[in-house]
């Protein structure tokens, strides 16, 4: 095992730089290291003003996504030992804008989100004396897949076609709006049918299912976005040839 590991870092500070250039640090190999710990080694001994996003270092909040030798994954989770030996290059995701050095800006995927309406859609709420809606294990199993979202943008990052097509809605959004279609106590079906449906929604997607590889919470966007593609081929069957079906 070596005693150090070269960390190739993307430093970038757009206001005040006209691109990105990498920077070199030589850190300890640890085995038990993630690459998350190894940059919080250059953050407490080497460089202060390394900036980078992380929280929970479990996996769980989803804000330590960056590219490690391309490949887009949670530093968190990624042990240095598993990495080639030799220096390691760390960037921030791939096709967002970025702030400084390793954090992207997420102003582009919260719009998006917000129009798929990843709440709890009621047309009329019960009255909190009837108590709660409840739920089957059968009925929370239908949407727990999906709940299981981060928000940690691997997706994004991985998706050749929000590289090509930036107005595409993209996977993380599809498969929360999926989490709330199959939530039985939820109505907002229909609205997100129509928000989707567009070009920019499930049609987009080409089916390469990067997404679902890179998801380190088992999603699989892929998945929901074609099962979304059936349903919105059958609410177009039923509302265009069968005359009981029109809206
Ligand atoms: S679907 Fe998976 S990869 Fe995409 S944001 Fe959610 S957890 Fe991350």
């Amino acid at each position: 095992m070596p005693d150090t590991v070269t960390l190739e870092v993307q430093r970038y500070r757009p206001e005040e730089e006209t691109g990105p250039a990498w920077q070199r640090y030589e850190v300890p190999f640890r085995p038990e290291w993630m690459v998350l710990d190894a940059l919080n080694y250059i953050k407490d001994h080497l460089d202060g003003t390394l900036s980078y996003r992380w929280a929970c270092r479990m996996g769980v909040c989803g804000s330590c996504g960056m590219l490690v030798n391309g490949e887009p994954v949670l530093t968190c989770a990624t042990y240095l030992e598993e990495l080639p030996h030799g220096s390691i290059r760390v960037e921030p995701l791939r096709g967002f804008p970025v702030i400084r050095d390793l954090i992207f800006d997420l102003t582009d995927f919260l719009n998006k989100l917000k129009r798929v309406s990843p709440w709890l859609v009621r047309k009329k709420e019960q009255p909190v004396a009837d108590g709660e809606y409840r739920q089957t294990p059968d009925q929370l199993a239908e949407y727990k897949q999906y709940s299981m979202c981060i928000n940690c943008m691997l997706c994004y990052s991985a998706c050749p076609i929000y590289e090509l097509e930036p107005e595409f809605i993209g996977p993380a959004a599809i498969a929360l709006a999926q989490r709330y279609n199959h939530d039985s106590r939820d109505e907002g079906v229909q609205a997100r049918m129509d928000v989707l449906s567009q070009h920019d929604g499930i049609w987009a997607c080409t089916f390469v299912g990067e997404c679902s590889a890179v998801c380190p919470t088992n999603v699989d966007p892929a998945a929901a976005i074609q099962r979304y593609k059936l349903s919105a081929t059958l609410d177009w069957v039923k509302s265009t040839v069968l005359p009981w079906g029109k809206r």
